[in-house]
């Protein structure tokens, strides 16, 4: 059952449970974010809620962490102490784990038990081998579980790269092997599963950012995900080929840095220059490589668009490449860096231009080739939104597979025995991170927040004496209205006339219910605002007697 990632890309969390209902043992694998974009005013990130896990809590297992990006492993921190569940990671999302931590005063003590590619251990009723996989972060595996009724492949997120920049290629002899045995069932990613063909290689990245650097000019900034170390290692050696240092800017991006240092991934490169030591270096023997590839307004690619940085700029005749993808929903953000800088003379490359970029995920070719190696009884298309899942489940179809199920976020799928049934469901929803609180939409007010944003507030004071008249005009602040109507008319001057005619509208006796004139005041106030702006802000009217 999943309770995130599936009809969308983000937050991953899937769980499996063996046993019957009441007495049944959980693993979950992922527990991801998702980010908010401008839908969702001030927050900071979603998440699975977890409701229905924390009710099962006393039989779950273990957690199984796949790979470090923030999809899969991003609420972690956040969640966890409503679990406290075993953690169960590989050393570098183990590591990058504990330093984000380090990072977060506050932040809850994650027990975290290491394993690696290859490695094997039990929970529970179900046995967890580790499968080497390619993606576009270091070590990220494949999970096959099993049980006494049959094995899952749970892919996580992977590709097929003969020629990675880091780790080692996909493990298809370990595959096909598990295939051998027999899989009941394969949970496979599905983001790329409209793409025809196979992606191309990290090789062939690393070759065309070479080429850029060589023949650049200025300075070369290259933007990707702090987490691609794989990439960060193409530009540095590409920076080296081309006689330049390298700078790392954006907070992110050096503790990546770390964590890889320490762990070996930036073995036999050069050592980073520092920003003091970078303004020293000419134009054409420098390389940056930063964070902000989202359109992160603090990030570091942000505030130099802005010319916003002390030690570190970009100016006529430098090049930018975009190592990335635009996640969904950032395309504007992105846009207006883009424009900045083209704006100061500096030169855009972007995937479209020239291979600076690969996803981390299968093409169908690539699926092709795990349902080949695999051979499932039963497919379950994941990570993807709808459009992605219905691609995948026809191409597995096509591929001869006997059940295809269409799952979704709460939905509770049997695979063994019998034929895969849907047999629950549970509530699903999202929890908000916002500043230090987490909540659902109700207990952050992430609806009246929207709301506000859209058509502002009204705060109304209405004061009356022991006779029940108006002692003064009634008081009104607006925030987030128009100050004019079409007429250049003050609008706070109608809405003050419109509290005070409410309020005298009402027959005296009735007055006395100062709900009724509250009730009175707030519909005049929101029917005069419509009037004058066509728009109905929030309204909030105080009534007091002397
Ligand atoms: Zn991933
Ligand atoms: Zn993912």
């Amino acid at each position: 059952m999943p309770l995130g990632g599936i009809g969308e890309i983000g937050m991953n969390l899937a769980l499996y449970g063996y046993g019957p209902a009441g007495n049944r043992e959980w693993i979950a694998v992922d527990c991801g974010v998702s980010f908010a974009g401008p839908d969702f005013p001030g927050v900071d990130l979603i998440m699975p809620d977890t409701t229905f896990l924390e009710s099962e809590r006393h039989s779950l297992k273990g957690l199984i962490i796949t790979h470090a990006h923030e999809d899969h492993y991003g609420a972690v921190l956040d969640l966890w102490p409503r679990l406290k569940v075993p953690v169960y990671a590989t050393p570098f999302t183990a590591a990058l784990l504990q330093a984000k931590r380090e990072g977060e005063p506050g932040a809850a003590k994650v027990p975290v038990t290491i394993f690696n590619a290859g490695d094997r251990f039990d929970l529970g009723p179900f046995s967890i081998e580790a499968i080497n996989v390619t993606h576009s972060i270091p070590e990220p595996v494949a999970l096959a579980i099993r049980t006494p009724l049959g094995t899952v492949l749970h892919t996580g997120d992977w590709k097929i790269d003969e020629t990675p920049a880091l780790g080692d290629p996909t493990d298809e002899k370990r595959l096909r092997e598990i295939g051998d045995e027999g899989v009941l069932a394969l949970v496979c990613d599905s983001t790329n599963a409209m793409r025809e063909g196979d992606s191309p290689s990290e090789r062939d990245v690393n070759a065309s950012l070479k080429e850029i650097i060589e023949q650049a000019e200025g300075r070369v900034a290259v933007t990707t995900f702090s987490s691609n170390v794989g990439r960060i290692r193409s530009v540095a050696e590409a920076a080296e080929a081309a006689g330049r240092q390298v700078l790392l800017m954006g907070r992110s991006m050096k503790r990546v840095a770390d964590v890889s240092e320490e762990l070996g991934y930036l073995r036999g490169l050069a050592p980073f220059v520092s920003e003091q030591d970078f303004g020293y270096l000419p134009k054409d023997k420098a390389v940056i490589v930063l964070t902000g590839s989202q359109g992160e307004p603090r990030a570091a690619l942000a505030r130099l668009s802005r010319d916003d940085h002390p030690t570190v700029a970009l100016s006529q005749g430098d090049t930018v490449i975009f190592s990335s993808r635009s996640i969904p929903g950032n395309e504007k953000a992105i846009g207006d860096i883009k424009n900045g800088l083209i704006e100061r003379g500096v030169i855009v490359i972007e995937d479209h231009d020239k291979l600076v970029h690969v996803s981390g995920h299968p093409r169908r070719n690539e699926l092709r080739r795990m349902y080949d190696w695999i051979r499932p009884r039963i497919a379950v298309p994941a990570h993807g939104e709808p459009a992605h899942l219905r691609a995948h489940a026809d191409l597995a179809r096509e591929l001869g597979v006997d059940q295809v199920v269409p799952l979704r976020n709460g939905k509770m799928v049997r695979l063994a025995p019998g034929e895969p049934t849907i047999v629950d469901e549970v509530p699903v929803g999202r929890f908000y991170k916002d500043g230090f609180l987490i909540g659902s939409a109700e207990e952050m007010g992430i609806n009246e927040r929207r709301r506000l944003s859209l058509a502002g507030h009204v705060a109304v004071m209405v004061e009356m004496d022991s006779k029940l008249e108006l002692v003064v005009d009634p008081e009104v602040v607006a925030m987030g209205l128009p100050k004019r109507d079409e007429e250049g008319e003050g609008i706070v001057e109608a809405l003050i006339d419109a509290a005070a005619g409410a309020v005298e509208s009402i027959p005296r006796g009735r007055r006395k219910d100062l709900d009724v004139v509250r009730e009175a005041v707030r519909r005049a106030v929101r029917g005069e605002a419509n009037d004058a702006w066509g728009k109905k802000p929030a309204v909030t009217v105080f009534v007091t007697k002397r």
